[in-house]
């Protein structure tokens, strides 16, 4: 006898929606988890006494699955989206501009809008408005983000604008990002609407309040916790501290040695041929109560930019509100590549750069490191009668792992133990 229908390997937030779904057919599930907490990429951590967010941070508003999960894990209620103000980029000649107000992945909806010329330049600000007078057809069959905005807009949105955005958000390069999978819709919305510009201002209508990102008040690791108790109360038997090192169609081998026989579901880059990034956060706290927010909730770094190691900083009390009523301190993130020697002081001089301004010694910081996964290239989700789910097979991001995650567990035939729960 199996000792379970399903084994779920990986209690990231795939593997968390995945077990919740398969539970629901009325499966016996069992989630492995190699860490000693669930949540993957989705953590908490605690600086200057505060508890917040130590990986993802936001979700993308597009889409109804994260709003009906929230929905059922009754944190719809706890939904807060960010501070209006634009975010900033950093330029390669050292000074700062507000992103354009109305973009998207950096895409200027109004190429010729005052914040965009300032910007880029009126020469490349010219370009992307030829955008108005070409075909739709053009740029229409791009593979990727760096593909269609050079085509339709040119070099300058993309180096200028684009790249920044696309290198702080996503950890990767206009050429690299699939565009499908970053901005879903906009391909539709160019053939449909004639240009690029008004498919970004179509795709920002859409999102619900104006904004085209949410979170949850008191940090999205809340959605773990949830998600964890759901799980408790399911019946579904939760191990962490469990790293399975050998699966097969008809079951794991943890490293303790102990075969686990079930269906497989890897949520979890388990023996995966994805590119893998490092990425290191760094979050330190200030007292710094007349700082206000200089650069709007944070500031993009384009590349070559003099002086400065982050790609990102978020100025997290300027982003959040409830983060703001928590703490007098200020909050700030910054984020960098690999390669990069990151500590407590280079966190603080790049933060004066980028935010314009001098900051007192932080009374406190912390460093986080993390490893991305890429797209897996083979996009055959069930291979060797394993399935699947987790970002190396959805694309990064909570949207798309979210929404993968479910329907994958939805379509699992249940092999008529539906019937009995
Ligand atoms: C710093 C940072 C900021 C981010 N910001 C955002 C954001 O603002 N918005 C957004 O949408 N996305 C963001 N992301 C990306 C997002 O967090 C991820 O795409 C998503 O959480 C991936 O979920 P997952 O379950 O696929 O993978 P993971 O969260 O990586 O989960 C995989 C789990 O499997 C476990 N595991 C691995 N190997 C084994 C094994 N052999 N046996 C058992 N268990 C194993 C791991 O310990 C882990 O818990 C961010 C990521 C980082 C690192």
């Amino acid at each position: 006898m199996p000792d379970a229908d399903v084994v779920v390997v990986g209690g990231g937030i795939a593997g968390l929606v995945v077990a919740r779904e398969l539970v629901l057919t009325g499966r016996e599930v069992v989630l492995l988890e190699s860490r000693d907490r669930l949540g993957g990429q989705v953590a908490m951590h605690s600086v200057a006494g505060i508890d917040l967010d130590a990986g993802a941070e936001a979700f993308a508003t597009r889409g109804d699955d994260i709003p009906a999960l929230l929905d059922i894990l009754r944190l719809t209620g706890e939904v807060v989206t960010p501070a209006a103000d634009p975010a900033w980029l950093y330029r390669a000649d050292g000074t700062a501009v507000p992103l354009p107000a109305t973009s998207l992945l950096g895409i200027p909806a109004v190429p010729l809008a005052r914040d965009v010329v300032a910007a880029i330049g009126r020469r490349a600000a010219w370009r992307a408005q030829l955008d108005a007078l070409l075909p739709s057809l053009v740029g229409a069959k791009a593979e990727t983000v760096g593909e269609l905005v050079r085509r339709r807009m040119g070099a300058g949105v993309v180096d200028g604008l684009v790249a920044p955005v696309v290198r702080g958000v996503h950890s990767s390069e206009p050429d690299e990002l699939a565009l499908d999978r970053a901005a879903p819709g906009l391909r539709s919305a160019l053939l449909k609407e004639g240009t690029l510009a008004q498919a970004v201002h179509a795709q920002r209508a859409k999102a619900p309040a104006g904004s085209l990102v949410a979170s949850l008040r008191g940090g999205l690791f809340r959605l773990v916790d949830a998600l964890e108790a759901e799980l408790e109360r399911f019946g579904v038997e939760v191990r962490t501290g469990t790293p399975v090192v050998e699966a097969d169609a008809g079951g794991v081998t943890t490293a303790a040695g102990e075969r686990v026989d079930g269906e497989v579901v890897l949520a979890a880059p388990f023996a995966v041929d994805a590119p893998r990034t490092r990425v290191r956060v760094a979050t330190i706290a200030v007292d710094a109560p007349e700082l206000g927010a200089p650069r709007g909730t944070g500031v993009l770094v384009a590349r070559g930019a003099p002086d400065v190691a982050a790609r990102a900083l978020t100025h997290l009390t300027a982003k959040w509100g409830w983060l703001a009523e928590a703490t007098p301190l200020q909050l700030i993130r910054l984020s960098y590549d690999e390669g990069v020697e990151v500590t407590p002081e280079r966190a603080h001089r790049d933060a004066e750069r980028l935010l314009g301004a001098p900051l007192p010694a932080p009374v406190d910081a912390a460093i986080v490191d993390w490893e991305r996964v890429g797209r897996r290239a083979d996009p055959e989700h069930a291979i060797d009668g394993m399935h699947r789910v987790g970002e190396a097979e959805s694309g990064t991001g909570l949207a798309a792992v979210i929404r993968f995650a479910r329907s994958t567990g939805r379509e699992i035939p249940s092999e008529g133990s539906a019937d009995e729960g």
